[in-house]
Parts: C-alpha cells; structure tokens; sequence
C-alpha cells in the first residue's frame, strides 16, 4: 500500500544488513532490523486501536526504540507529535487535551503522574524507558517483524509539533507526508548526503531539527548514524574521525572551540558542519575555519515550514547569513503592515512558500489565517535582509524589535557592534518598559573567560559606530546568557530579569 513519506524515507531499506543506528556501549541496528523494529511497534500501536489520522503523544528520553517509534506510527498511518522531555506535567496536560491523542507514550517514571491526563482524552498510556525497556516494547519479540503499511497520501498528517510558544499559548504545526518527504529529498541532494555518510546526531529527538532535519535526510539517503543520547564533547571528540557529518546548533560549534583536542588532523574525515536553529556568530564560523579548515555551512529553518534557506555546498559559505532559498521554496521580504514586499537592500519580514510550509496550527483557524496567506505565503515572523547576490542573513525575530523614542532598532546591528569589541564573547540587546520612549534599550553583555569588561568602555564603543538613538542606555556584564535546548537565546528572560532599575 502507498504511504508517501514511508515510501520516500524508508521502505527501500527493506533487507538491507548496513548499519543504519550506531551507538557508543550498545549493538548497532542495521537498516533491515529498524524496519522489523518499526513493523513491531506499528503492530503494537494498531493493537492499542490506532487508526489513521490519530495522534501518537510521546514524551520519553531519546532512544533507538523511539526513532522506530516515529517510523512505525507513519507506517500505520498515524500522527507523531513529540514533546520535549523537559515540559511540565501542567504543559503536557495542555497538549494531551489540544491534541486528544489516541495513545500517549512517557517514561516509566512519569506514568502515574501522566496516566489521568492520558485517561482524560480516553488515550492509552504506555511507558518507554531510556533503555528501551516498558509496556511499548514488552511483547515486541510475539509480534511480525512485517506491516502492511497504511495507505497516506502527500497531504495526509504525518507529524503535529507544537512551536516553542515563547508568547501565549503553544501552537500544533500539521506536517504532511510531502511538506517532510520534499524537504527531506531537496537536503539530501543540496547538502549531497549519500549512503557513504556517517552523520553524529546528538540533537535532541522532539524537535525539527534532531526529528525531520538529521534523521529524514539520513533515512532518505540509506546514511549511517552515530545516535548519541545528548551532546557530550568527550564522544563528539571521540568520534568525529570515524563520521563524515556533523549537524548541530551554535552551542555545539562553541564547544567544541573551547576544547584544545578540536584539530584539523581530527576532522580530516568530515565532509560538512551544519549549523542551525539559531545564529551562529561570525566569529565562531571564522574560528573554526581557521582551526580545522571547515566551513560550517549555516541554514535556516521552523518548525512550521521545515528547511527554508541554505548556504550552498559548493559556493562561499558566508559567514553570518543563512544562505539563499532551497530549490523549490520561494522567499520574499515584506513590510508589516501592507505585506507589500519591501526594496532591495531593506529589512522586511521573512515570508516563505513551498511545499516544505506546512498546512496550519492543529485547531487554530484565526491563528492559521493570520500567519498563513491566502496565495500560500507563510508569515515566519523573523526579519531579514538580502545582499545583493542573493544571501539571507536574519536580524531577529519581529517581536525582539525595539522601538524607543518612536525609532526602529534591530538588537542584531548592537549585538554585531559589541560582539566585535575586544574581550567580549556574545551579547544579547533587548527593550524594556520605560516610561517616556516606550522602550529602553539593554544589553547584556558576557566577556571572554579572561576578560573584564567596563561598561564605560563598551558604551564608548557603540557611540562611536551607532546613532544616539542606538545606544543603550545599560549594559549588563554577565556569566552566560540564557538558551533554551536548542541554543536559542531566551530574551524573554533577560527582559524579566532588567525590566527593572
Ligand atoms: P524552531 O521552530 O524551534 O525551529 O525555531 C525557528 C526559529 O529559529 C526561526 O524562526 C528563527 O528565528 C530561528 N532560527 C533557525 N535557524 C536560524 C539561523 N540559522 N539563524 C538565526 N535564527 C535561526
């Protein structure tokens, strides 16, 4: 039977003995025992009355069972929606209750905590440990290693996955079987992915990026993975001669900088560093060129559209953007207000059309008409800018402008100035409340591990490259600045923190 995301990622495998999962301490899993694997738990999932189009809800730590976990609910046809492990029993009840799952996997550990609210909804409660073990997997070896994969077309659901929700309530992103399987296919062959790549996948698996981005491309292309259970530099290290591919946010880039053992002769091996889900400084790209002779090539994407743009294989690989559209995905800037595109040259808001955007938020019809366009462009809410030759960098998100005394400020134009300023490792600029321009400008500013930082001095800095109307008007030397698990900045925090004084 047809299953178009099965068909394009997966059934090929069929009966192929290569390694598909790798794991430090554990036996591999060939291609062909993952499928039999996935066939299992699909029979698992329809015995506990999946049927097509239900919600599959799993909040467990990040294993090989639950990769398969992901495979078998698109081949019985049903809906993945993983929610990062470190939501609350309060976040989680909200998700049940907006997504009404037919079966809710946790760990064993939060089962008598999660099994009212998976009762709620009438789903079945079923626990997937770290190990693999729990009541999913128990009978697993009584059940076929084959499935009749459940017919689904290019536009059927394949994933729900909720957006960070940084402001009100977090929306369900509906993914189709084609928004994934064309993403999947058009980053194989942009970033060439074959089957002679070993990719290290240390991201976390309920996110786009560890989820669709690492394991779609990999699966698509018949690639080994190197399935670490969270980034641990030690492994990374320990691995990285053996592995061709490298996907990571910033945060991994910054590491494994700060570590001495990171050489050109131990990355010799690789083939390409992605970097993604949040900017990665110049800086880090230009230090890492010149300490392993890589270009870590920056691409930019969401949850709700997949891949939007990428810096090319082939050409320049330019520090601080995030490269041109992928083939097959249009992108325009546009002002706010009008949604007219704005000119060459300006800042306008990054909208995108492809079949990678996704189909609207799960029961939100307001939400969805006011983001997604009639003629099928996506509101993304993040502003850009494009060079004359066609590269995206992206100034931040719509909702981290300033506006102070009636003017425009873009935090990225200070971030870039300070982080630029001797002794000064990143910086992150925000507005806060005040009383007479609307906002006030802040930064907080974190130094080099040696470094001691004056605030008269960084003040200086700025004035001398940014109008008056720039400046902020404080500047807060701190330790580290807040990210979340995927190295995005939370400036959500810092204006909590400074709001006041
Ligand atoms: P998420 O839906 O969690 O993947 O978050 C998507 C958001 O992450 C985007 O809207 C951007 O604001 C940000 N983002 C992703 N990739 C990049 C990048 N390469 N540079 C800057 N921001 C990025």
């Amino acid at each position: 039977m047809s299953n178009h995301l099965y068909d394009t990622l997966i059934a090929a495998h069929a009966g192929t003995a290569k390694t598909f999962l790798k794991r430090d301490g554990a036996a591999d899993l060939s291609f062909d025992a993952f499928l039999g694997l996935a066939a299992r738990l699909a029979h698992a999932l329809v015995a506990q009355g999946l049927t097509p189009g239900d919600r599959v809800v799993v909040q467990a730590a990040k294993s090989v069972e639950m990769v398969a976990l992901y495979a078998a609910t698109v081949q019985a046809g049903g809906v993945f929606l993983p929610l990062n492990t470190a939501y609350t029993r309060d976040e989680v009840a909200y998700f049940v209750g907006d997504a009404e799952p037919r079966i809710v996997v946790a760990d064993g550990a939060s089962e008598a905590e999660l099994a009212g609210i998976a009762g709620g909804v009438g789903a079945t409660l079923l626990t997937l440990n770290a190990d693999g073990s729990g009541s999913l997997t128990a009978d697993l070896a009584a059940r076929p290693a084959r499935f009749d994969t459940v017919a689904r077309g290019p536009g059927d659901l394949a994933g729900l996955l909720y957006t960070s929700g940084t402001t009100g309530r977090s929306k369900g992103a509906m993914l189709s079987h084609e928004n994934l399987a064309s993403n999947a296919r058009t980053l194989v062959q942009h970033w060439r992915i074959t089957e002679d790549d070993t990719l290290i996948h240390a991201l976390p698996i309920f996110h786009t990026h560890g989820l669709f981005v690492a394991l779609n491309t990999t699966l698509a292309a018949g690639a080994t993975v190197h399935f670490m259970p969270a980034f641990d530099l030690d492994a990374i290290i320990a691995a990285l001669p053996r592995a061709t591919l490298l996907m990571g946010v910033p945060t991994f880039y910054t590491r494994l900088l700060g570590d001495a053992r990171l050489t050109r002769e131990l990355t010799a091996g690789m083939r390409l560093f992605i970097s993604g889900s949040a900017p990665l400084l110049a800086e880090t790209h230009v230090a890492f060129t010149a300490r392993t002779g890589h270009h870590i090539l920056e691409r930019y994407g969401m949850t709700e559209t997949n891949m939007i743009t990428s810096n090319p294989y082939a050409g320049e690989r330019r520090p601080g953007t995030v490269g041109q559209p992928l083939p097959g995905v249009e992108v325009r800037l546009t002002e706010a207000e009008t949604g007219a595109e704005v000119a060459r040259d300006a800042v306008g808001m990054i909208e995108v059309r492809g079949p990678n955007v996704f189909q609207g938020y799960w029961q939100m019809p307001d939400k969805t008409a006011a983001e997604l366009r009639d003629n099928g462009f996506f509101i993304t809410g993040d502003l850009g800018q494009v060079s004359a030759d066609g590269y995206l960098s992206i100034v931040g998100r719509a909702k981290d402008l300033i506006i102070t005394g009636g003017f425009n400020v873009y935090p990225k134009e200070i971030e870039d100035v300070l982080n630029e300023i001797a002794g000064v490792t990143e910086s992150a600029v925000f507005g806060v409340p005040h009383a007479d321009f609307g906002e006030a400008i802040i930064a907080a500013v974190v130094p080099d591990p040696a470094a001691t930082l004056d605030p008269e001095a960084l003040s200086q800095a700025v004035e001398e490259k940014l109008a008056r109307f720039k400046h902020p008007r404080r500047y807060e030397i701190i330790e580290e600045l807040p990210r979340n698990t995927m190295g995005k900045v939370q400036k959500t925090a810092l204006r909590e923190r400074f709001k006041a004084g």
